[in-house]
């Protein structure tokens, strides 16, 4: 099976294709944690990466179609999700040519709709635990003792550069212009479902299973 989760930043495109991932052995490609583990790698492309993340702007596109192009031949045949990748019709485009090349199908483009006034307030108070991951909000879901991780127990945290009100503002910004418009793109193919993506994380999943539960795992 796979998958393309769309949706704006913040949208809990990351927190739900992990999910989904571990729930159907899928494999979650997402290409802003590709591009931030070239940024704390110091490549060429990390650099260049780095200072267009930290504005909120999109990577062009040429460097992202290399990038995930390289990732799915590794994947080496199980299913995938991607996340945050496509975000313009050009990527989407790619992305068709690569599947059909590499004899792989689509078989859902979920899209997680959400109150963009809501965003800014989730993006700008979200943390994640240094040693694991674990992901939390300042206001929505801190962690149960204050300073320690729920997961690991560590006691450092970090934060995105990029999640500050001004940087999230051009990425909303860089969403409706750029990446909205592949949303008819792939509802005109008939492969766009569209969920309701605010609400409690469970419950976002439960929406998410009904689609994708429905079909044969490929
Ligand atoms: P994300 O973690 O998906 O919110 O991505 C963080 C940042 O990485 C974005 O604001 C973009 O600057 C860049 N980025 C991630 N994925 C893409 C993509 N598919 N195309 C262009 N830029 C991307």
């Amino acid at each position: 099976m796979n998958v393309i989760l769309l949706g704006p930043p913040g949208a809990g495109k990351g927190t739900q294709a992990e999910r989904l991932g571990k729930t159907f052995d899928l494999v979650q490609l997402s290409t802003g944690d590709m591009l931030r583990e070239e940024v704390r790698g110091g490549t060429e492309l990390g650099k260049t990466a780095k200072k267009i993340m930290d504005s909120g702007a999109l990577v062009p596109d040429e460097l992202i179609i290399s990038m995930i192009s390289g990732r799915i031949d590794r994947v080496g045949g199980k299913g995938i999700i991607l996340d945050g990748f496509p975000r313009t019709t050009a990527q989407a485009e790619a992305l068709d040519k690569m599947l059909a090349e590499k004899n792989l199908k689509l078989d859902h483009v979920i899209q997680l709709k959400v109150d963009e006034d809501a965003l800014v307030q989730r993006l700008s108070g979200r943390f994640a635990c240094a040693k694991c991951g674990a992901g939390y909000h300042d206001t929505f879901s801190p962690p149960k003792t204050e300073g320690v991780c729920d997961r690991c127990g560590a006691t450092e945290f970090s934060r995105r550069s990029d999640d500050n009100p001004e940087t999230v503002r051009a990425r909303l910004v860089a969403y409706r212009e750029q990446t909205a418009p592949i949303l008819p793109y792939y509802d005109e193919k008939g492969a766009l479902k569209a969920i309701d993506g605010m609400g409690e994380m469970d419950e976002v999943f439960r929406r998410i299973r009904e689609i994708v539960g429905t079909v044969r795992v490929s």
